[in-house]
């Protein structure tokens, strides 16, 4: 660390792309429905003391003393590819905001599994001409551990910072961290060197939670930070899972090692893990509950609140957010006090507030975008409550961040409770039920819209959790998902031996 204060540009685009959703992602995703787009200090202002990567920038700027030129930070719910307009949009944008700015180092949270129409890799993309603007000065980027990490990309970042943690509790933390390698690489950029390995390995996120310490990502996670403890030349250490739901060449698990050593450093840590990465594959899989059966199980529990965890329509993977079989099952079976939602409905949040609360109507729920997944349930409901959509994270995943989900309504439908959204967002915080007036712990069931992250707030609260597979883009077993544009051979589709054999 020289102890010179720097310029540090700081700006933020990412969004997790499902190419087997419905919903292409426009610039109303990052405008509003749960996204993001903010620019200069009102960026600083909505971030800072905030648990995510752009408040880990800016605290960590603002701790060490060091400039922040803030630009721009885009950000939307995973969902479909970016239509082409939308993403050059918003790109351009960041990139005309980044060459205005007289800075001497750059800090980037991107998110490393976008897909947008007509560019199957934008991180590469953004980096390649961020990289024209920035020269040889330090571009540190944060990516989530679900990054589909291209050679493009590893090549042109000056370092990598990923997530160590699912659910993502460390976004903070990763911009931190980001900042610290930064003040270590600033001015001798030419030593670092990067050690990049493609794993041909597509994994499922139903096993790798780290939270209880037990799971293959934790054992993972603990071996890569004690190689880095051990070696002061190694600066960063950072392996990512990719994301399975996206069908790009660069879609599979990856190890990223950063040393100021030499080369060859470099690339024997990245084979270390990458090896120990590979022979914990198996760990990985998971069965799931067949919703049917789930539905039935929760209901003859006397674990309560008992959670069916609705993972394959989780829109934190791409799920739509808006299918019916939760729903449906748990009427036809006469649950009492049970909740399903978040649902992405726009046209029945409409219908909610021209009713008003009390009133009854005729309601068609869910269903509309992906049918094959489920048609609408049309049904009589009561309007229970009505709100702006507007929330506060209090959980430890995005703790003190504003939320805004748009319009969204609780209806009544028998005994159970929908919850119905103009914006896509997953249940990871039960400040989302509560804005509706529901107290998490009070219903028998929830059906949540959700895979892995709500634990870490639902966790303490709920008795019990299952993983309910029912028809969605996110079904845990991708691979009756039509792919057509992996790069091949790749486990678990082909049979290998080692991850060596496609590298
Ligand atoms: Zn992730």
């Amino acid at each position: 660390v020289t102890g010179r204060k720097l310029r540090v540009a700081v700006g933020g685009f990412a969004q997790e792309s499902n190419s087997f959703t419905g919903i292409p992602t426009t610039l109303a995703d990052f405008e509003g429905r749960g996204g993001e787009l903010r620019r200069g200090e009102d960026l600083v202002r909505e971030h800072h003391g905030v648990n995510t990567v752009l408040g880990g920038f800016v605290d960590g700027l603002l701790a060490t003393g060091h400039e922040i030129l803030p630009t721009m930070g885009a950000r939307a719910c995973p969902g479909g590819p970016l239509d082409s307009q939308t993403y050059r949009t918003i790109r351009d944008d960041l990139l005309l905001e980044l060459e205005r700015m007289p800075y001497d180092a750059l800090l980037l949270s991107l998110h490393g599994a976008m897909v947008a129409e007509g560019e199957p890799d934008p991180e590469g993309d953004i980096l390649r001409r961020v990289r024209e603007h920035a020269g040889d000065r330090p571009v540190v980027v944060v990516l989530d551990m679900h990054a589909n990490v291209s050679p493009l990309a590893a090549r042109l970042a000056t370092a990598i910072v990923g997530y160590r943690t699912y659910p993502h509790i460390d976004m903070a933390d990763s911009g931190l961290r980001a900042v610290k390698l930064l003040e270590q690489v600033v001015g001798r950029e030419a030593e670092v060197h990067v050690g990049y390995r493609r794993l041909p390995l597509m994994l499922p996120s139903i096993n790798m939670r780290t939270d209880d310490g037990s799971g293959p990502m934790a054992a993972l996670q603990r071996g890569a930070q004690e190689l880095v403890a051990d070696n002061d030349e190694l600066l960063e250490l950072s392996l990512f899972a990719g994301f399975p739901y996206a069908d790009v060449p660069c879609s599979h698990a990856s190890v990223l090692a950063f040393s100021t050593r030499d080369q060859s450093h470099a690339d024997s840590v990245a084979d270390e893990a990458a090896e120990r990465f590979w022979v914990s594959r198996k760990a990985f899989e998971k069965s799931t509950v067949p919703a049917e059966e789930a539905v039935r199980r929760a209901l003859s529990s006397s674990e309560r609140p008992f959670v069916l965890a609705d993972v394959a329509d989780n829109p934190g993977s791409g799920g739509t957010g808006e299918t019916t079989t939760l729903l449906r099952l748990l009427l036809e079976h006469g649950a009492r006090n049970a909740f399903v939602g978040i649902i992405h409905d726009p046209e029945a949040v409409k219908k909610a507030f021209a009713t008003g609360v009390g009133e009854r109507a005729r309601f068609s729920i869910g269903g509309k975008i992906e049918p094959r997944f489920g048609a609408p349930v049309l049904t009589d409901a009561v309007v229970q409550q009505l709100s702006d959509g507007e929330y506060t994270c209090a959980g430890p995943m995005l703790r003190g961040k504003r939320e805004r989900l748009g319009r969204s309504a609780l209806l009544r439908v028998e005994s159970v409770l929908v919850a119905v959204t103009e914006g896509r967002a997953s249940v990871n915080d039960p400040n989302m039920l509560h804005m509706l007036g529901v107290d998490p712990t009070e219903p028998r069931v929830l059906a949540l819209k959700v895979k892995g992250h709500f634990r870490a707030a639902f966790g303490p609260l709920v008795a019990r959790i299952i993983d309910a597979e029912a028809p969605g883009a996110s079904m845990t077993d991708f691979t009756q998902l039509p792919f057509r544009n992996l790069t091949r051979p790749l486990h678990p589709f082909d049979p290998l031996e080692s991850w060596r054999s496609n590298s």
